[in-house]
């Protein structure tokens, strides 16, 4: 992936951002899902009055592409302020499908990023494998 597509995805995530629907934590959060065959999906945090039933954007930009047909996803950039990361159910969550992803970690303004891979993030996922069947 160029430069210039991962700055793209960065955008995406951004743009995503200002759809967040977050009346309780005003904590707003956009990410951008880049899939193998070059497509982007983009989520927002979508916030609930019974706070359990949040949806982190990164869940969102999930449910989003694998309902159209996606499974193999390469980079997922996630835009929040201070220093984003994904919590740890997105992190189960992605690793189902792609343990090889690539995440970037962007502030709005684009002044601190980090690229980390999910198995940094997340080592020893629980796996289908797990289970025995
Ligand atoms: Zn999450």
């Amino acid at each position: 992936m160029s430069g210039g597509e991962e700055e793209a995805l960065i955008e995406a995530a951004q743009a995503a951002r200002k759809q967040a629907y977050a009346p309780y934590s005003t904590y707003q959060v956009g990410s951008a899902l880049q899939t193998r065959s070059g497509r982007i999906y983009t989520g927002c945090n979508v916030e609930n009055a019974s706070y359990g039933l949040t949806i982190c954007s990164e869940r969102v930009a999930l449910a989003k592409a694998v309902s159209e047909g996606e499974r193999e996803f390469e980079l997922l950039a996630i835009c929040a302020s201070g220093a984003p990361a994904p919590c740890g159910a997105c992190r189960q969550v992605l690793y189902e499908f792609s343990p090889d992803l690539v995440l970037l970690l962007v502030d709005p303004q684009k002044k601190q990023r980090a690229r980390v891979d999910l198995t940094t993030l997340f080592p020893h996922a629980f796996q289908s494998s797990s289970l025995g069947i």
